[in-house]
């Protein structure tokens, strides 16, 4: 259940370029399957002594491991570029296999059912007496001995006290840390120690600042820990970020939710929303430039309801200015945008500057003002629409893409409907489309008439194949036009690359030039599919 599908904007959280087309640029490590950014103002690596987040030298920590699986949205991805960062910055090395790894971590996504059922089945792999278990894979890695209490010592030497998380005496405990972070780590807390007891390490998002620290003490020889604080005031700033995208550098701008959805974990998850000053956020740009990036995106889960902290009290659409002022900036992107806090001021900002790209993410849910209200989004159709007819009357041409539910609790054929001849009124470039799950804590959860799975399947279908139309339609009418790419991605077959028009389309086309990584040509679009454009180029690398 649960399904969600992309239309067309499967490209949105970049493109996975393959590290051999990664370009070897100064400042930029391709090693650890990634790129490392952070240095001081000095060209020391950063790392918690030269961040001052630690009285300890630079740990070298003797070649430790760790292996990282991110689960869900682009947030999650940065997050996990994030602790990657953090790991790196301690003298871990990132490695590809669970098998080859010392620490291996799990960046969880709990926003539908589906999600979070997969954690906890990669986390059954690991269960003792499976033949298939991951216990197994390297036995050195393990030591035969009793479980121990939560708060006890752990390693080799440590008093060996029976637990009451349900598992037996005498069964393997793997010597690797096993951790569980993201969303699921914060919804069930402690309890995945009992579901799951060989986990010795569980923290949500507001806490990874916490995480060399979390680590630290299981290096010490500390059984099970946890950081689970939601109502820090603290945002995991970014100095250490390990970036994966070549092209795209993301940073998070302002954390949690304070919106209240009535089917959405968010808020109970990621906390209370919390903004980064306009002063940092422009000074990790200047960073990324410095880096080599032209192209940055702004995230948030709410993202214009950006609040600058700092007596500077930059609006979002003064900082997404900012941001495209700062040199070397030549693209900056942002999401999610949520409906209420989407102005005029937003798309003024876009006229007014090329570099600020020409597309919003602008989640609608449904078509119908009556769930809107029992979704608690806080603005009706009509209210949606206007902020729609502000994009539609800009001067530029603004791709629009959104998110959408099916079969919330009540939602009637008619309701339903609704939704799709929204899809008619906007003319969206690309939706996500979801069926409603039912999730913990949430107050959709005791809403009645709930849809059954069959019927929600069904109208997911028809919502699909409808956008499907649309955006073809859409893409139709851009043959023969010009667009500005960024050059992302190469082809296997001769000739062929990818990359992102400003308006977020994903667009094949043809090149004979050798080299063109990273650089920005002008394409004309010859061709379409309803997920992005195909073309060729007419000019090379523009300045
Ligand atoms: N903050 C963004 C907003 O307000 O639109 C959305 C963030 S949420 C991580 C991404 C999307 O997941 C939502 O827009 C919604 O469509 C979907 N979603 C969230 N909770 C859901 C649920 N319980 N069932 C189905 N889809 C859900
Ligand atoms: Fe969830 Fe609503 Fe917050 Fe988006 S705005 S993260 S859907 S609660």
């Amino acid at each position: 259940m649960g399904k969600a599908f992309d239309i067309g904007l499967d490209r949105l959280t970049g493109v996975g370029v393959p590290e051999s087309d990664k370009p070897n640029m100064s400042l930029r490590t391709a090693s650890e399957g990634g790129l490392y950014t952070g240095q001081d103002k000095g060209g020391r690596p950063l790392c918690e002594e030269t961040l001052g987040l630690a009285d300890s030298p630079c740990a070298t920590n003797n070649g430790q491991t760790f292996y990282l699986e991110t689960f869900g949205c682009q947030m999650n991805e940065h997050d996990s570029e994030k602790v990657a960062g953090v790991l790196l910055a301690r003298g871990y090395r990132q490695v590809e296999s669970v098998d080859a790894a010392d620490v291996v971590l799990y960046n969880t996504c709990s926003i539908r059912e589906k999600a979070a059922q997969k954690v906890f089945s990669r986390l059954g792999e690991w269960r003792p007496g499976l033949e298939s278990s991951k216990l197994s894979i390297s036995s050195s890695k393990f030591q035969n001995r009793e479980t121990q209490d939560p708060g006890s010592k752990r390693g080799p030497g440590a008093p060996a006290n029976n637990t009451a998380t349900g598992t037996q005496p005498g069964m393997d405990v793997p010597q690797k840390i096993i951790g569980v972070l993201g969303c699921v780590a914060q919804q069930e807390g402690q309890k995945i120690f009992a579901r799951a007891p060989w986990v010795s390490l569980v923290c949500g998002s507001a806490s990874y600042r916490k995480l060399p620290e979390l680590i630290r003490e299981l290096e010490k020889g500390n059984r099970r820990v946890t950081g689970l604080d939601t109502d820090t005031d603290e945002t995991f700033e970014t100095e250490i970020t390990r970036r994966d995208n070549p092209w795209r550098a993301y940073l998070t701008i302002i954390e949690g939710c304070d919106k209240a959805c009535s089917y959405c974990v968010v808020p109970f998850t990621r906390g209370p929303e919390r903004s980064r000053t306009s002063a940092s956020i422009l000074e990790e740009v200047r960073q990324l430039t410095d880096a080599g990036y032209t192209e940055v995106q702004l995230l948030g889960q709410t993202v214009n309801s950006y609040r600058d902290p700092s007596a500077r009290k930059m609006r979002f659409s003064e900082l997404l200015v900012a941001v495209a002022e700062v040199p070397g900036i030549r693209r900056v992107r942002f999401t999610t945008s949520h409906p209420r806090d989407f102005g005029k001021d937003i798309v003024e900002a876009i006229e007014a500057v090329p570099a600020i790209c020409e597309h919003v993410h602008l989640p609608v849910q449904s078509g119908s003002t009556r769930v809107l209200q029992a979704m608690a989004r806080t603005y009706s159709r009509d209210e949606y629409l206007e902020k729609v007819a502000l994009m539609h009357n800009a001067k530029r041409a603004i791709s629009i893409t959104t998110d959408l539910i099916v079969g919330f609790p009540g939602e009637t054929e008619k309701e339903f409907e609704e939704t799709l001849s929204l899809l008619d009124a906007v003319q969206y470039d690309g939706a996500f489309c979801f069926k409603y799950s039912p999730r913990p804590n949430t107050p959709s959860l005791r809403m009645e008439d709930v849809i059954a799975e069959e019927e929600k399947s069904r109208r997911l279908t028809v919502l699909i194949e409808k956008q499907r139309e649309i955006q073809r339609a859409r893409n139709e009418r851009l043959v023969g036009e010009m667009f500005e790419v960024l050059v992302e991605g190469k082809s296997k077959k001769e000739h062929q690359w990818s990359g992102h028009t400003s308006s977020n389309k994903v667009m094949n086309f043809t090149s004979r030039r050798e080299e063109s990584l990273g650089d920005y040509v002008r394409v004309k679009v010859t061709g379409v599919t309803p997920n992005s454009l195909i073309g060729g180029v007419v000019e090379e690398g523009l300045s």
